[in-house]
């Protein structure tokens, strides 16, 4: 497989450094608002990948923190203590806040088919392995103590921006006017292991540590969870663009410097899902989430499939129009699987199946070209194999994919069929007639069609997706 690798600006061969296994880590969400969809376009992406390497035969062990201390609203180290923003804008706790929005990230998660990494970490309980890498790096003479608080000292190392593509300048982005520049550093580019010395006096969250009562800085948290539960080598860490610098740069700066070699082979950077006045960010305060699709009668799905359409090496932007057209090509894709779901079934073709399954496999072993797979998931459509064949590579792909292909082309197969699905044909009929009523406009009709299929214990929705119909209770 190629992956491109941020750290080496190309394409390479990926080979994990203990044969048959990966070792993957992702920085987790800041847990004081809900994820907007950017945030999880993000996530999808690393989804895929972990799902391909799991395809390929490979044995994943994925690791996630959850950041509910130390991330400051800029990057750099100032700015305002996000988690205590979000405790303040609603009136609780801080760890109220983290409990509410880490479960709520979970359940955007499972809508939209992400798994859940294998070990899941709030910073909060791993305080102890923070303060024990610190006073290693305070040892080995890469960090000092300034106005009560701990920096890494960045001029300790041959080579600090090792993206290449930053500078001392990026170090501005994000430091909102009037916030003062931290006066401690030795270095432009040094950052906070410790605060004691919190500009927060009302800061909930402290621990005692060697160096005074505080809480750790963001970066260190990404380093010690990798490296307590996937050990001194990673081969693959993962993120959002934003995070490359400085909080990538800060996570090799430090894991190097305490390891004492190199740490992690493969960079993997999820380009930004913008709108068009730009980065969809949780600070702007107006973004969009799955509640919001959902209410607006969107399927999470479709998100997912909209984000695989493109290259997670691009940025992509969100319109409504265009998640109109990712609902009305994924509604073409499951009309066409539809019928083969009522087929009988029958011997596997395999020198189509061998043949369709490669060309899957190459599009995402060519550094996860997603839209080459969904050609590849048409090309199945299209071929000349039987209903079984298809099925079974639809199958497969949707290993990756995660868009419940098989069961949603079940779903409206059994819809269209009233007879053969568990909703009596009475009630099809009805649904029937209120579809051609909604069509001449005559609501009322199409309402009192509507309780009739109600009585009959069946609630009749109509979504972009199409009519759908549940059974009531
Ligand atoms: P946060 O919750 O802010 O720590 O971010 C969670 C993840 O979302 C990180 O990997 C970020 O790099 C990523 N991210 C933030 N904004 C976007 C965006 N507009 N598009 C894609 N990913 C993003
Ligand atoms: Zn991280």
């Amino acid at each position: 497989m190629q992956l491109y690798n941020s750290l080496s600006h190309k394409k390479e061969d990926f080979v994990p450094r203990e044969a048959g296994k990966v070792s993957m880590y992702t920085c987790g969400p800041t847990v004081y608002h809900y994820a907007h969809i950017g945030n999880l376009r993000s996530y999808i992406m690393e989804d895929i990948l972990e799902k391909y390497l799991r395809f390929t035969g490979l044995d994943v062990k994925r690791v996630m923190n959850i950041t509910d201390v130390g991330h400051l609203t800029s990057d750099g180290d100032t700015g305002d203590d996000k988690m205590l923003k979000g405790a303040k804008r609603e009136h609780k706790t801080v760890m109220e806040i983290a409990k509410f929005y880490t479960d709520a990230f979970f359940n955007d998660c499972k809508k939209l088919n992400i798994k859940t990494p294998d070990v899941v970490v709030p910073a909060t309980t791993y305080i102890d392995e923070f303060i024990r890498v610190i006073s290693s790096l305070m040892e080995k003479g890469y960090a000092y103590e300034a106005g009560g608080n701990i920096y890494f000292d960045t001029s300790k190392l041959d080579k600090y921006y090792v993206f290449g593509d930053f500078n001392e300048e990026d170090l501005e982005v994000g430091v909102r006017e009037g916030v003062e520049a931290d006066g401690n550093k030795r270095n432009k580019a040094d950052f906070v292991l410790w605060f004691t010395k919190s500009k927060f006096d009302d800061q909930e969250l402290k621990w005692e540590s060697p160096w005074g009562v505080g809480y750790p800085g963001w970066h260190i948290e990404c380093s010690c969870i990798s490296m307590k539960n996937l050990g001194e080598y990673l081969d693959i860490h993962c993120g959002g663009i934003d995070n490359a610098f400085p909080h990538h740069t800060n996570e090799i700066a430090q894991s190097e410097a305490y390891l004492g070699h190199e740490w992690c082979n493969y960079w993997f950077h999820v380009h930004h899902l913008n709108t068009n006045s730009g980065k969809m960010s949780k600070s702007k305060g107006e973004f969009l989430t799955v509640s919001l699709l959902e209410e607006k009668g969107y399927d999470p799905l479709v998100y997912r499939f909209f984000c695989l359409n493109s290259h997670y090496r691009k940025s992509l932007v969100f319109s409504w129009e265009n998640l109109d057209n990712a609902v009305v090509s994924f509604n073409k894709l499951i009309d066409k699987i539809a019928p083969l779901t009522k087929e009988a079934p029958a011997e596997i073709d395999t020198a189509e199946y061998d043949r369709l399954y490669k060309s899957f496999d190459e599009a995402l072993g060519n550094d996860i070209n997603t839209s080459l797979a969904v050609t590849a998931l048409h090309d199945v459509l299209k071929s000349k194999a039987n209903a079984s064949t298809k099925l079974n590579l639809i199958a497969e792909f949707d290993k990756v994919l995660g868009l419940d292909l098989i069961k949603k082309a079940t779903e409206k197969a059994n819809a269209a069929n009233g007879a053969s699905s568990d909703i009596p044909a009475e009630v099809m009929e009805l649904v029937e007639q209120r579809k051609a009523a909604r069509k001449d406009k005559n609501f009322a009709l199409a309402d009192e069609l509507r309780d009739k299929i109600a009585a009959l214990g069946y609630e009749v929705k109509e979504t972009r997706q199409g009519t759908e119909i549940n059974k009531i209770g």
